[in-house]
């Protein structure tokens, strides 16, 4: 095969594609490519560069049942994603036990689609939320930012409802969760409750996410025995 002179062969890495028009100058339209690249840049302002990041599936280490199970949900779902991405239950949730290794696996989870060139979002949960309710009053502004979380490929959604949870933040993250339970758009969500906790705090919201990720959910028990970092 002949190698090829540009990284992108659809728009020769220009990061738009010219569609000819019949009477009017040819429309250009954004390569797939370029919004890649924009979301990667969304990863590196949170602090996680896409191309050098250590958290990796190869450098997790599987040390009790649970971090073994965390490891082998997360790669039987990287496997079977362009399969089910367009089901209902097309989602991985990761919860229980903080220092289990969740948000490692599900970053490295993340990385494997972004390398395969699926737009996968990376959302801090705490940052984010704090972000968008502070421009709540700016309807423009606002809806700019929460659409590329409602309407993206896949969302990362890590370490969902840390901190204290109010009312506005289960207003905005069902905004988020509905629209993607509604389009069939998957989500890798890690937190740090049940799924039992989920549902207390809001059934729209926990019952949507059970629904979304019931193929793919690992729970792990609080315990020390848990907690990578006090072992
Ligand atoms: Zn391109």
């Amino acid at each position: 095969m002949k190698e090829s002179l540009y990284k992108c062969e659809k728009c020769g890495d220009t990061g738009w594609i010219l569609i000819p028009q019949e009477k009017y100058a040819p429309l250009a339209v954004s390569c797939d490519c370029r919004q890649l690249e924009i979301i990667k840049n969304g990863w590196v302002k949170a602090g996680i560069n896409p191309e050098i990041s250590k958290q990796t599936f190869s450098s997790f280490e599987v040390w009790n049942e649970a971090s073994r199970k965390i490891k082998e949900t997360a790669m039987a779902y990287y496997k079977d994603f362009s399969t089910i991405k367009n089901n209902r239950r097309n989602s991985i949730l990761l919860c229980g036990q903080v220092g289990s290794g969740k948000s490692h696996v599900s970053v490295a989870l993340a990385l494997n689609l972004l390398k395969k060139n699926v737009k996968v979002v990376y959302m801090p949960y705490r940052d984010t939320i704090t972000k968008l309710k502070q421009n709540m009053v700016d309807g423009v502004y606002y809806e700019k930012i929460i659409t590329k979380y409602k309407s993206c490929e896949v969302l990362l959604i890590d370490d969902l409802f840390k901190g204290k949870i109010t009312e506005a933040d289960i207003n905005i993250i069902f905004e988020i969760i509905n629209h993607r339970y509604l389009n069939h758009l998957p989500l890798i969500i890690s937190t740090e409750y049940l799924v039992n906790d989920l549902l207390n705090f809001d059934e729209a919201v926990g019952s949507r996410i059970y629904e979304m990720c019931k193929d793919y959910t690992v729970e792990i028990e609080k315990g020390k025995e848990g907690n990578f970092r006090l072992k």
